[in-house]
């Protein structure tokens, strides 16, 4: 009878409770206040445990994350993967760099979001969400951008409503007219929908509006400002004085949320180092990815944070401004931005490395930093879909069963 007993019990013991265990890495996760030694347990698609040391008998596959930071899949709040010309498929540039959930920024309109619907977000294994733009036909030119009577609040309302699933907000970018149209209809959208408002910054908005009114008597709490590093109208920093222009810092106050969107013109060293320096860093990280912004510039994830950690921002708080903070952004929060137990096994696995590395800005300036974060290895919906050093995976042997690949 004891014979049975001890059987069962290390039957018990070693059972294989777990699907995948991701063993000694520093899981980084703001949400829970979490900076230390863990092991995360994955079963099915989902984050079962977490804790500081689970057997690696009880899981069917073991990820060796010693070295490595464990993080929430970022979450990407301003990417172009559909109708803007430069946009890119997701899973080739998110996936790669521990990015689990992108956000287009405008790319579908009400005209045009099934279509991105059908070809994209149906297709992509990232989880990709919109920001539908108040053009109806969406970030196209300025056939689209600046056709004010396609602006259609209660459309795009109707839509947002119809697929909360995905949509999260709005975008308004690049209306080059004069006067307050496309900001007034896509703020009406929100309203009129719930959801909040990307405003892109003044590149192309001269003609009778200044930021201090956008800002202050346009948007609304919870409404986001990207690009918040491009100055070439003044959007941050006085020019003379170099200080911050008081009304950021009222705007900030009031809940509008400034977002990164680093793109291919829109993250200036002197802009962002003055910024930083009076301690006014992005609320979230974003890479505005697209094809020109991703090969110079390198506005990829761990690129973007990377340059923040230049700025004097530290790696748990450029992570809660890369997961937790859009999350929160978006209202998917804790459903995202967590490792939580209980949620979808959304991980990235990062190696802080050392040495000498180049960052450039929008102008094509660089600067030396001496650390780079780089995706090591993906976890999307539970599974392991990127994993540069093979942690993840046994080595060969002529022994070994090729008749069955997992
Ligand atoms: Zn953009």
């Amino acid at each position: 009878m004891w014979k049975l007993a001890l059987f069962l019990i290390a039957t018990f013991a070693s059972a294989q409770n777990y699907d995948l265990l991701i063993k000694s890495g520093h899981v980084i996760d703001p949400a829970n206040s979490i900076d230390a030694r863990r092991d995360v347990a994955i079963k099915g698609n989902t984050i079962a445990r977490v804790a500081p040391d689970i057997p690696t008998a009880e899981a069917r596959k073991v990820i060796d994350a010693s070295g490595l930071y464990v993080t929430p899949g970022l979450i990407d709040l301003h990417a172009h993967v559909y109708g803007y010309s430069g946009s890119i498929f997701p899973d080739d540039t998110a996936l790669t760099t521990g990015t689990t959930t992108v956000v287009d920024a405008g790319g579908a309109g009400y005209r045009t979001f099934d279509d991105f619907k059908k070809t994209i977000i149906d297709r992509s294994r990232t989880r990709v969400l919109a920001l539908i733009n108040i053009a109806g036909g969406g970030m196209t030119g300025s056939a689209s951008e600046d056709n004010v009577a396609d602006m259609l609040p209660d459309k795009t309302a109707a839509v947002i409503k119809a697929n909360r699933d995905t949509i999260v907000g709005i975008k308004c970018a690049h209306f080059s007219h004069p006067g307050w149209d496309a900001i007034n209809r896509a703020i009406e959208a929100g309203r009129l929908a719930g959801v909040p408002v990307m405003i892109d910054d003044k590149i192309f908005t001269n003609a009778g509006r200044h930021s201090r009114e956008k800002l202050l008597d346009r948007m609304r709490p919870g409404d986001l400002h990207t690009h918040v590093f491009n100055d070439r109208q003044l959007e941050v920093i006085d020019r003379f004085t170099g200080k911050l222009q008081p009304w950021i810092l009222e705007a900030r106050r009031r809940g509008v949320l400034f977002d990164l969107g680093h793109g291919g013109g829109s993250f200036l060293w002197p802009v962002a180092i003055a910024a930083a320096k009076q301690g006014f860093y992005p609320d979230t990280i974003s890479t505005d990815l697209h094809s020109s912004s991703i090969l110079i510039p390198q506005s990829d994830m761990p690129n973007c944070i990377s340059k923040m950690m230049l700025l004097g921002m530290t790696l748990p708080d450029a992570i809660a401004r890369s997961t937790v903070a859009p999350a929160k952004a978006i209202s998917r929060y804790p459903e995202l931005g967590t490792l939580s137990e209980g949620t979808l096994a959304d991980i990235g696995l990062f190696a802080l490395r050392d040495g000498v590395f180049a960052y450039k800005d929008a102008w094509q300036k660089k600067m030396l930093g001496t650390k780079k974060l780089e995706c090591v290895a993906t976890i999307r919906n539970g599974r392991l879909v990127f994993d540069t050093e093979g942690r993840g995976f046994p080595e060969w042997t002529t022994a070994g069963d090729y008749t069955v690949i997992p």
